[in-house]
């Protein structure tokens, strides 16, 4: 039933293929059972990329997986993965699973949905194709055989991964209600996979949008998350507002439309971002959110001041709200707060030029990124220049040069 592709016609490249992944399938087959590279890295490894991790899908149930490798595990009671130790790496192997889009469609007796059609349980195990139609487009249904070097292919994702196009499995706005967060995985594959959308499953988008609301806010995140560190952040960023994906999932985005001097600030952080992630540079998650806050904590702390709170009490306030309303949405994990509420309080201590605080600023364990936060706010037009420049010169400055650069508070 699949369309299979060999070897001279996808011409993966076998340096590509990690040794763990080539040991997990090899060992299964060994063992009886059918075993491919499923899923990104399938379609990374025809894409000529090397994939990060390795997904492996099965037949053999998660304890007869268990049984063939000594190092290994079984994880998850949503879904039963076991993850696979192999040297350094770890590879996750899972049984095919069928799921609501299967061959009957509709849902099957161990399935339920929320009053939205979304998803609540999809853990039963299905067959090879089953498998295939669950997952969410074409081109990350593909399933890769590295002992044979064949490619079984049961939607023509391979024709479409060839033609860039991303398509949804199935009837697009079944899948949306099922599982709403695919709206944001197709923003997010289609800017990192520089793929153009299929207007079949482009077209529903912006209806079914509001559906994010239903979504857990840490699921949310988790995606947000992938999605802001795909090292395409501002063009997903700019793609959710187009399709009206932004509402409540983050709603500075909409405060700063009307706020140029937000937007600027917000773009400006996401290609920072974008670069940092593409040069292999590491990203601190904290950083980013406290950037994509920021002009909310700075509308909500002038309104503090506004009412007579002193500037660092009214920070406190305004900080506290900001974060308070995110949880709602986004969730950002609490994890977080200590780094962005830290960045943040820093802000104001780099007006005072005088006497010790600027020496103490500079000793600050988090100076580093409070100071290339404050940089990105001079670049957008919020502080002047010049301040930056001072910092700059100041922190590479010997100790008799930096008295002399003291400036006292007006
Ligand atoms: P990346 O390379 O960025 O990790 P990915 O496609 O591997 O992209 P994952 O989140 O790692 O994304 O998911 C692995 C695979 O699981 C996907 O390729 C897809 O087949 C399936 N999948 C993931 N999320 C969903 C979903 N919401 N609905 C259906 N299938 C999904
Ligand atoms: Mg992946």
């Amino acid at each position: 039933k699949p369309h299979i592709i060999t070897r001279d016609q996808h011409g993966i490249r076998r340096d590509h293929i990690s040794s763990g992944a080539l040991k997990v399938t090899s060992g299964l087959q060994e063992a009886g059972y059918s075993a491919f590279i499923v899923g990104g890295a399938a379609r990374d490894l025809v894409l000529g990329l090397e994939p990060k991790d390795f997904d492996v899908a099965t037949n053999a149930t998660p304890e007869e997986v268990r049984a063939v490798f000594r190092r290994s595990r079984i994880i998850g009671r949503r879904f039963r993965l076991v993850h696979v130790m192999w040297g350094a790496e770890t590879v996750e192997v899972s049984t095919f699973r069928g799921g609501p889009s299967g061959e009957t469609g509709g849902l099957g007796a161990d399935e339920h949905a929320d009053e939205h059609g979304r998803l609540l349980r999809d853990n039963v195990f299905g067959s090879q194709e089953e498998d295939a139609r669950r997952r969410d487009f074409t081109v990350n249904a593909l399933f890769f055989d590295p002992v044979h070097e064949e490619i079984w292919d049961y939607l023509n994702g391979y024709e479409d991964l060839k033609a860039r196009r991303l398509r949804i499995i199935g009837d697009p706005v079944r899948r949306y209600r099922e599982d709403p967060v695919r709206m944001l995985r197709v923003v997010r594959l289609g800017a990192k996979l520089g793929m153009e959308i299929d207007p079949d499953t482009a077209a529903p988008i912006s209806e079914l949008a509001p559906l994010l609301l239903h979504v857990p806010p840490s699921r949310l995140f988790d995606e947000m998350l992938k999605l802001l560190l795909s090292g395409h952040a501002l063009a997903c960023v700019t793609d959710l507002q187009k399709r009206g994906l932004h509402h409540g999932l983050l709603p500075m985005l909409d405060v700063i439309r009307e706020q140029p001097l937000g937007k600027r600030f917000i773009t400006l952080a996401l290609k920072n971002t974008d670069e940092r992630v593409r040069q292999e540079k590491p990203v601190s998650p904290g950083f980013l959110f406290a950037a994509l806050l920021w002009h909310e904590v700075l509308a909500s702390w002038n309104a503090y001041q506004a009412t007579g709170e002193r500037p660092v009490p009214a920070l406190h306030l305004a900080m506290n709200d900001v974060l308070a309303a995110q949880d709602k949405n986004l969730a950002i994990p609490r994890r977080y707060d200590a780094i962005m509420k830290e960045i943040w309080m820093m802000q104001p201590r780099f007006a005072h030029r005088s006497g010790s605080r600027p020496f103490r600023l500079l000793e600050n364990p988090r100076f580093r990124a409070a100071y290339d936060f404050m940089l990105l706010r001079c670049e957008s037009g919020e502080v002047d220049e010049e301040l930056g420049k001072w910092w700059e010169a100041f922190q590479h400055a010997s100790s008799r040069e930096r008295e002399a650069m003291l400036i006292s508070d007006e």
